[in-house]
């Protein structure tokens, strides 16, 4: 890791970073003097939870992980009283990813992808984020019952990782120049009956956050396909923002899944000349938030045609597709007509 070149230093640090690392966790910190703050994210047994539950090929669970990191990320930064929902939809393999953040603290998370592009894929080496994803958008959705409106924002999703497509998000929408980092791993243990593994997840999120806007104002992502002898758009960015973003971007894959590097440690390593301040971290579970009354309720707001056709071998079964739990229903207990 390449230390920052500055010779201007402003310790704020009062304590040690801790060594001890902690396992689906949301941890929030600032960089006062570089006007950045940003967040890591930490997920074990959660993520590991979410994605043996599904059982998917290894790319779009890996996919999926990265999308719960992104989606706990920003629902975390949310003060919402209600849920926070990340969904794909593009024509690659992967037809949709949806991630579900209810707040404050609970994720849930689903894929629907078509089997055989996905082996295709696979077998061509072409199972990236990126290439499952394919092309159409993302949509980012703030859901706080049915007495507010909902705040929609799309991004466009165009073959890139969905590291890129939060870029472009929050350059294009929201104008705060940001880099996330997103990684996912899976740790192989020796074990009773042979090896067993388990998947880990983490991330890091810096935003740059000046007083004056201006400021925040950064060069074009690329000049794209723009025709020749365009002249291109340049701004010069601010330097903390230089300096930060170089910083982020020489954070490994690993140092975001190793459970033995502590969020504060991986923190105090990039920033500590700057002095940065952390705040405290917050937990998060992989719960998800089903029952048979809100299945009941749903199932109860359907027309009578369509309950009566859910009817088969006289019962309605209903699976959920974010945790797989079923459940059954006797016809008349929501209303339909027994064949
Ligand atoms: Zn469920």
């Amino acid at each position: 890791m390449t230390e920052p070149q500055s010779s201007s230093h402003i310790q704020i640090p009062s304590r040690a970073p801790s060594a001890t690392a902690a396992d689906d966790t949301v941890m929030p910190f600032e960089v006062a003097p570089l006007d950045l703050r940003g967040r890591v994210v930490r997920l074990g047994p959660l993520i590991d939870q979410i994605l043996q539950r599904h059982a998917y090929p290894d790319p779009v669970a890996k996919l999926l992980a990265e999308a719960v990191v992104l989606t706990v990320m920003l629902g975390t930064a949310l003060k919402i009283d209600g849920r926070f929902i990340l969904q794909t939809q593009s024509d690659g393999p992967v037809r949709m990813l949806v991630v579900d953040f209810i707040a404050p603290d609970k994720v849930r998370a689903c894929a629907r992808f078509d089997k055989n592009r996905v082996a295709e894929a696979m077998a061509a080496g072409q199972a990236d984020g990126g290439a499952l994803l394919g092309k159409g958008h993302l949509a980012m959705t703030i859901d706080q019952g049915p007495d507010m409106s909902r705040y929609q924002g799309l991004v466009a999703l165009d073959g890139g990782s969905l590291e890129e497509a939060a870029h472009e998000y929050f350059l294009r929408s929201e104008q705060i120049p940001t880099r996330v980092r997103l990684a996912v791993a899976e740790e192989f243990s020796a074990g009773k009956g042979g090896a067993k593994h388990r998947w880990r997840a983490g991330g890091i999120l810096l935003q740059f956050l000046p007083k004056s806007p201006e400021r925040a104002r950064v060069a074009d992502l690329h000049p794209g396909d723009a025709p020749e002898g365009t002249a291109m758009h340049t701004v010069k960015e601010d330097e903390a923002w230089v300096e930060g973003r170089a910083l982020i971007e020489t954070v490994e894959d690993v140092e975001l899944v190793d459970p033995a590097l502590s969020s504060e440690r991986l923190v105090y390593r990039l920033f500590h000349e700057r002095g940065v301040r952390v705040f405290r971290a917050s937990e998060v579970s992989g719960e998800c938030s089903c029952s048979r009354e809100n299945v009941e309720t749903m199932l109860k707001s359907f027309s009578q045609d369509d309950r009566d056709h859910m009817v088969e071998d006289g019962r309605i079964s209903v699976t959920c597709e974010f945790c797989s739990a079923n459940y059954e229903f006797a016809p008349h207990e929501v209303g339909a007509k027994a064949e």
